[in-house]
């Protein structure tokens, strides 16, 4: 639950942050609704209109300016353990909880950019590292590989595909993969399994609404604007490369302005007939 990198406090908790930041919006007059889960996005018809958002209880709220920002979750292997070891001994944060296996043994699933950065990153923590990737070679920048390459307690392995996290009941003991070139089953004893094979966007809901990338992320301009005139986005569930606090507070402060500079350039005749 430890946050270390939220600049001005040296560290606080997630649930202690999320407090503080309810106890803040508090202050204002924001109305707060919980248990909420949002739907449907209809955006408005034309420029400076009602974007609708409906909610799953079936109501639905009106806005001129709409931010998004439903956040983003780790994809998940789905193998046997897995859930089972969440928090003891599986992990998808290695800036979060890789300190909390100095000097054991992990393995990184995934050898995209961020399961090599995240190898890379731990190997100066831990005491070794498997990194394990599915396809016969690694999907990371040449530069990473080459650094991830020169570190002596790492090691690769390639076509193997995870089939099992062991444990003892408690905590994580090892792991299991199936080399997909001879099919041979094979056990690893570790401590820790860092899952590294991507985020996913909370924006299913948001499908033929505004542009997403090929993974699913809103796309947002410097002025954390969608493709839809009026409806911004902040924080993981957009095209921003770093998902960390810091960045979607930052990014929401850009949306919150940039909805305000939206709504006073609206023509005031569009302004009066959206009222009336
Ligand atoms: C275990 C863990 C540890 C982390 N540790 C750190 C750390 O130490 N430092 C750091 O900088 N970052 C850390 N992060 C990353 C950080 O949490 C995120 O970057 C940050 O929370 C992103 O903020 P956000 O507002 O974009 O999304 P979120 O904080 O994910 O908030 C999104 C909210 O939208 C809600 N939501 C989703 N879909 C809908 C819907 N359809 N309708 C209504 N509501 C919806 C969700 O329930 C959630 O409350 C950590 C993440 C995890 C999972």
């Amino acid at each position: 639950m430890d946050i270390e990198n939220f600049i001005s406090v040296s560290r606080t908790e997630g649930p202690k942050l999320a407090s503080a930041l309810e106890a803040h919006v508090k202050d204002y007059d924001v109305e707060i609704m919980n248990l909420q889960k949002a739907t449907k996005l209809i955006p408005a018809r034309t420029e400076g209109g009602y974007h609708e958002v409906v909610l799953e209880n079936g109501a639905s709220l009106k806005g001129r300016t709409l931010i998004l920002s439903t956040g983003a979750r780790w994809r998940q292997m789905g193998v046997p353990g897995e859930d089972e070891y969440r928090n003891k001994g599986v992990a998808y944060c290695p800036h979060c909880d890789g300190p909390l296996f100095k000097g054991k043994r992990v393995a990184v699933i995934g050898g995209g950019n961020s399961g090599v950065e995240a190898a890379i990153d731990l190997a100066g923590i831990v005491a070794h590292v498997t990194l394990i990737e599915f396809d016969s070679q690694l999907r990371a920048d040449a530069v990473l590989q080459r650094k991830l390459a020169s570190l002596p307690n790492v090691k690769i392995i390639t076509s193997a595909l995870t089939s099992e996290v062991d444990g003892n009941g408690d905590r994580v003991t090892g792991l299991s993969y199936k080399d997909r070139n001879s099919g041979e089953e094979h056990d690893i004893e570790l401590e820790g399994i860092f899952v590294q094979i991507g985020l996913v966007p909370n924006t299913e809901w948001l499908k033929d609404t505004v542009a997403l990338s090929p993974r699913g992320e809103i796309e947002i301009d410097a002025r954390g604007e969608t493709s839809v005139p009026g409806i911004f986005a902040a924080g993981d569930c957009t095209t921003v490369p770093y998902k960390q606090i810091v960045i979607a507070m930052g990014a929401g402060s850009t949306a919150g302005l940039s909805a305000f500079d939206y709504l006073i350039r609206l023509p005031a005749s569009e302004e009066a007939a959206q009222a009336a």
